[in-house]
């Protein structure tokens, strides 16, 4: 497991080179935030890097419900009593193993790694504009309805989940990037995604850290040819 810092956010990477997952730890005054609970092995390596940083985790905050990203949540849940779980009103279904689309969404089945066998529920469902310690979520649907994006409030880093990726190429989830085609194939609809990344290019990210692939600062010109290559692929005219 590798890890990298930027100001009060960790970044934890698990098979950086091949097929990063990535979970982070965002210093609060009461403990560290967890973002994401990658994938079944990456328990230890969250608890470790917890202790060595000397702050117990309080709060788990999910950005979606896809297996990657939730694997370890039941072990760190009952390592961790005293943490919350959160994650968005619509995404709470994901987390319970259910696929269905609500009346009023868009059609189209979601995709990638659903799974069926997490017993956590979150204790707090998310909205737009919550305040979760020092971060802001902000709804960012596509790659799955109900993800999540949260901006730190003190430094302008924005932790999209797999809104973007950056790994191989920064790209608008949903853009197939060559030799790591899996988060867009996981994708459920590119039109909200694109959507959703003109909205969290919009926040001025000072930092852009995703679910797969390195942090990146100043983003906004790698953001910027991402969603213009989405665009492209989607024949979208951009305003
Ligand atoms: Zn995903």
């Amino acid at each position: 497991m590798r890890i990298r810092q930027y100001e009060h956010l960790y970044q934890l990477t698990w098979m950086p080179k091949l097929f990063p997952v990535n979970c982070y730890l965002v210093e609060e005054e009461d403990g560290l935030t967890l973002i994401d609970a990658g994938m079944g092995f990456c328990a230890k390596g969250i608890l470790r890097t917890a202790a060595e940083l000397g702050r117990p985790i309080t709060r788990i905050v999910l950005t979606h419900g896809h297996g990657d990203h939730v694997g370890a949540l039941d072990s760190l849940v009952r390592l961790l009593p005293e943490a919350k779980v959160y994650i968005s009103e619509r995404d709470a279904r994901l987390l319970a193993g259910d696929r269905s689309l609500l009346p009023g969404e868009v059609q189209m089945p979601v995709k990638g790694a659903v799974p069926k066998n997490v017993r956590t529920r979150a204790d707090v469902l998310l909205r737009e504009g919550d305040r979760i310690g020092a971060l802001t979520a902000l709804n960012s649907p596509g790659h799955t309805p109900g993800s999540m994006s949260f901006q730190d409030t003190r430094t302008g880093a924005l932790i999209a989940g797999d809104a973007y990726q950056t790994f191989r190429r920064t790209a608008v989830s949903g853009t197939i990037v060559p030799g790591f085609p899996f988060p867009a194939m996981a994708t459920w609809h590119k039109e909200s995604a694109l959507d959703s990344a003109l909205k969290l290019l919009k926040t001025k990210p000072t930092l852009l850290a995703v679910g797969h692939g390195d942090m990146i600062a100043e983003p906004a010109r790698a953001m910027e040819s991402a969603i213009a290559q989405a665009a492209r692929l989607l024949g979208k005219e951009l305003a």
